[in-house]
């Protein structure tokens, strides 16, 4: 089977802009889009936001170039490497952090965590999309019901948030309810699902409660 033509050419597009791509990143999804976009429409610009499991970092330019404060971290050095080339190939002083999930990010307080955490379940990998066999397993694999990521982060997430600080997660079609559960079992408000342009559940969008 041949790569994907997006790690041959060593780009890809994201929100209409070029970013490289190598095999150590998932390569950007037009899915994405709508958490970017979700993001965006709901923080404040100069907002301390985080992207975590930045991959690529397309998430981390697109809001950096919103003119919102971005702090991008991720577990693989490597991932981190193209990171930082995507900010420098579009001028923006992104922050970058090696961290495991919170490991590197004592105390720090942000705005908004933004994530687009490894979701698909283990036994459904390549079962919709052959290209992600070429893709770093440690982008995608969600553990056995794919809630893996969305249980360690939200379990986690709010000492880390502002007060009424904002969490967006991309999700995958069917995950939206367990998500949203998850979030209501740590008392977070104002929970929305927000669909994509075909009616699929894409994000969820939640904010800490303020107690
Ligand atoms: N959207 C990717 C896919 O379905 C998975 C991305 C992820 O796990 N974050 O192939």
């Amino acid at each position: 089977m041949t790569a994907p033509l997006a790690y041959r050419f060593g780009g890809a597009f994201f929100c209409e802009l070029p970013f490289y791509v190598n095999k150590h990143v998932l390569i950007p999804r037009f899915d994405t889009e709508v958490l970017v976009e979700t993001v965006i429409q709901n923080c404040k610009i100069k907002s301390k936001i985080l992207d975590m499991c930045t991959g690529s970092g397309c998430i981390a330019t697109v809001l950096a170039l919103h003119d919102l404060f971005v702090t991008a971290s991720d577990v693989s050095r490597s991932a981190l490497r193209v990171a930082r080339k995507n900010a420098k190939l579009h001028d923006v002083k992104t922050e970058f952090v090696k961290s495991d999930l919170f490991s590197g990010l004592a105390r720090r307080k942000f705005d908004a965590v933004v994530c687009n955490p490894p979701y698909v379940k283990t036994g459904e990998i390549g079962k919709w999309d052959k290209n992600i066999l070429h893709e770093p397993r440690i982008a995608f694999d969600g553990g056995p019901d794919g809630l893996d990521f969305y249980r360690k982060i939200i379990g986690q997430v709010s000492e880390y948030l502002t007060n009424n600080g904002q969490i967006f997660f991309e999700i995958d079609r069917e995950q939206g309810k367990a998500v949203e559960n998850l979030l209501r079992e740590r008392n977070f408000c104002d929970i929305k699902i927000v669909k994509d342009k075909q009616g699929l559940s894409r994000v969820v969008h939640a904010r800490k409660r303020i107690l």
